[in-house]
């Protein structure tokens, strides 16, 4: 096989998937695109309500209220409502502090701070969107092993079941993860800063509703969030953990007896949702902030996770891939439709430009945060003490870390 595509994009997960929807949504149907995952997809619902399909992991996302403009201005989102659990407050603390603070959104006349879906939901959804959409090819599951720019064009080396093929593209969107092996064999560095944390995921069910509260609490050993979702599987009052521990402590914790692994959460996180009865599944994320030291050249452009893969403590990691999706299909929209080829170096530099100030200040939130409320030194620790009390005390204070957890500043509101 060989065939040309004017835009191939490698990966396909919720970054990969997203672009794809946007790009189908934007570009003039003449344009040709390729979306090419390795792992098998779930396929089409006839009903078009998917089922819940493990291709996307046990993780769940918040999402922001920029994503939520977003995947409104794509068409997707009322696709996604059904999945959703909106935030309607976020309780941050500091374990043995007396720092406490209540975000609430109809504080700021707003019907959410976020929303909570999990992973496995919102893959799918999107997908399902995808297929319904009609418009994107799509080849998996099959492997992009090899990329080769000659000046005008990407060559594509395909692999699937030990079968090899060739594509050619104007251009090359790179969303294979934060371990994109393209991105290396493309000779594009990163830089890597290793939090020495895990972050330990899983669904907990617990004794009294969480009211879409989100809780944030900082511990010694670092952030413990409990993100609100919807009811199911006949549990009533459902939250996902994300607690992010020194690796061997998150390993015991993964591999410990379920009796073991609530009696220290309990006593990490309190009772503010009363007992916490049942843990499902427990999954294990070594940290590390990963940026590529570039995200475009002529022809090819680094998204997602494998342009900026980020501390999942303030939840921004996909929000801000939403909004260089958002934007990349603006800026290539825009071009194409000018006459220009999709790979035109000069777009592709316009669209970095546009995001680098909002990759920036998102990186610096993210990074920021756990390390700040880790800090050991008393000093430091009243700081943050106050800071937390602040929040209250100061409602302009508040309101800006509101409009960061909502994606606000970010978007350029
Ligand atoms: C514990 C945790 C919690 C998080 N919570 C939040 C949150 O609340 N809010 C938020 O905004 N962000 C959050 N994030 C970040 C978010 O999960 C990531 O930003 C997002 O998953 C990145 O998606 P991606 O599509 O870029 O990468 P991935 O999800 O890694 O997808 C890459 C895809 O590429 C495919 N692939 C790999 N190699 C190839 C190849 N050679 N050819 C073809 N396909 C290939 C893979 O099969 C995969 O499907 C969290 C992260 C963690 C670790």
């Amino acid at each position: 096989m060989s065939e040309h595509f004017d835009i191939v994009i490698a990966g396909g997960g919720m970054v990969g998937i997203s672009l794809a929807l946007q790009l189908g949504a934007v570009l003039p149907v003449e344009t040709t695109i390729l979306l090419v995952e390795g792992a098998p997809m779930p396929a089409m619902a006839e009903s078009g309500v998917p089922d819940y399909h493990p291709a996307f992991d046990a993780r769940s996302t918040a999402l922001s209220y920029s994503s939520r403009q977003i995947y409104e201005e794509m068409g997707v989102w009322d696709g996604l409502r059904q999945w959703l659990c909106a935030i309607e407050s976020i309780h941050i603390s500091s374990r043995g502090r007396f720092g406490s603070t209540l975000l609430r959104a109809s504080d700021y006349c707003w019907s959410g701070l976020g929303y909570v879906v999990e992973n496995a939901w919102l893959g799918n959804a999107l997908i399902q969107l995808l297929y319904r959409q009609g418009r994107v090819e799509m080849r998996c599951p099959v492997k992009v092993v090899g990329a080769k720019p000659d000046g005008k064009r990407v060559t594509l080396d395909l692999e699937c079941d030990g079968l090899h093929g060739h594509f050619s593209t104007d251009l090359l969107l790179v969303a294979d993860g934060a371990n994109s092996r393209l991105r290396d064999q493309l000779g594009i560095a990163v830089n890597e800063k290793p939090y020495q944390q895990h972050a330990l995921v899983a669904n907990i069910a617990s004794a009294e509703p969480h009211a879409g509260c989100a809780y944030e609490r900082f511990t010694d050993t670092g952030p413990l969030a409990l993100l609100p979702l919807l009811k199911a599987d006949g549990i009533e009052h459902r939250s996902a953990l994300v607690w992010t521990l020194p690796a061997e402590q998150a390993r015991h914790l993964r591999d410990c007896d379920e009796v073991e692994f609530l009696q220290v959460l309990q006593e990490r996180f309190g009772y503010r949702l009363g007992r916490l009865i049942k843990v499902g599944k427990r999954h294990e994320y070594a940290l590390s902030l990963v940026q590529s030291t570039e995200q475009v050249r002529k022809g090819i452009v680094v998204m997602g996770n494998a342009a900026h893969a980020l501390h999942p403590v303030a939840g921004q990691g996909f929000n801000l891939a939403l909004r260089d999706v958002a934007a990349l299909g603006r800026v290539l929209g825009e071009g194409i439709t000018a006459g220009l080829a999709p790979g035109d170096l000069e777009t592709l530099q316009r669209y970095q430009r546009g995001q680098q100030s909002d990759q920036d200040r998102t990186i610096q939130f993210s990074d920021r945060i756990p390390t700040l409320f880790m800090h050991a030194d008393p000093v430091l620790g009243l700081g943050r003490d106050l800071a937390l009390a602040g929040l209250d005390i100061l409602p302009s204070l508040k309101r800006e870390f509101v409009r960061y957890a909502a994606g606000a500043v970010g978007n350029g509101s």
